[in-house]
């Protein structure tokens, strides 16, 4: 059902009045995770102050380490939408259980399904069977065959409106987290009618890398580009490597405007 061969036109998934897929990149930005209101408030209102419709940060955090910071759950994603609703902003954070599902619906424009969960099949399943977004991330170690199967749970279950994301691979190199497959986002424009985004925080972990990894990923055809903001990141609870500040925001989003103007 994913595939182009069934449906030949592009899904267009549309967003607090954004139009994933229409052929503008849309952005996804926000903290790694929900820290506190303060902190989601502020990158909100920088989100908002630049007509931006959504707003990411995760709240049910899936860390390597038991203990790592967990995120603070259904807390924080009330934090999240309620900085959300101030500027006008869609919601878009990961769910891990399909247990979460119901007390966190009423927070999420966008269910966000992890690279650890893309082979959660009663996962897919579950969010296959609600009428809202899902940005389904491609697992670290998963083929592109493999990838679109998971795709294929969802829209099975009932569910079309799915935002497919490259987050990097795990490969042999060290000089990123992981290793950006940009050629995915081609051949899944070409095998699916689905839109496609490119994570450009987890694929590189470096914020020197944010900006050309979101130049290639406009470049080879994305539909959008997701990365990560916060207030103070040398303070992050995780991800403190890689997120932008305020500042490095701004100037990332004027670069890549420019960029795009060339276009
Ligand atoms: C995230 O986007 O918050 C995240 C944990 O990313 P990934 O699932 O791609 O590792
Ligand atoms: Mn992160």
């Amino acid at each position: 059902l994913v595939s182009r061969k069934k449906k030949a036109e592009d899904t267009i998934i549309t967003i607090n009045g954004e139009r994933v897929g229409d052929g503008t990149p849309s952005f996804i930005f926000g903290p790694c995770a929900v820290e506190s209101q303060e902190q989601v408030s502020k990158v909100a209102e920088a989100i908002g102050a630049k007509g931006l419709r959504m707003i990411r940060g995760g709240a049910y955090k899936p860390r390597t380490s038991p203990y790592d910071f967990q995120g603070l759950g259904l807390d924080g994603l009330k934090m999240l939408k309620a900085a959300a609703e101030q500027y006008n902003l869609a919601v878009v954070s990961e769910i891990v259980t399909p247990h979460h599902l119901e007390e966190a619906l009423p927070y999420l424009d966008v269910v966000q399904v992890g690279a650890r969960n893309m082979q959660n099949f009663e996962l897919l399943k579950a969010v296959g069977q609600i009428n809202k977004p899902v940005l389904l991330k491609r697992g670290m170690s998963a083929t592109i065959d493999e990838f679109i199967n998971a795709a294929e749970y969802i829209i099975a279950s009932g569910n079309d409106q799915i935002i497919l994301c490259e987050r990097g691979i795990r490969t042999y190199e060290k000089a990123t987290r992981n290793t950006l497959d940009i050629s995915a986002v081609p051949i899944l424009k070409q095998e699916t009618h689905l839109p496609v985004f490119v994570d450009v925080t987890h694929s590189t972990g470096r914020r020197d890398l944010l900006l050309p990894a979101a130049k290639a990923a406009i470049a080879i055809g994305a539909d959008g580009v997701m990365a990560e903001v916060h207030p103070d990141p040398a303070v992050a609870l995780s991800d403190a490597a890689q997120q932008m500040d305020l500042n490095q925001f701004d100037e990332y989003y004027d670069a890549l405007m420019k960029f795009m103007k060339q276009y």
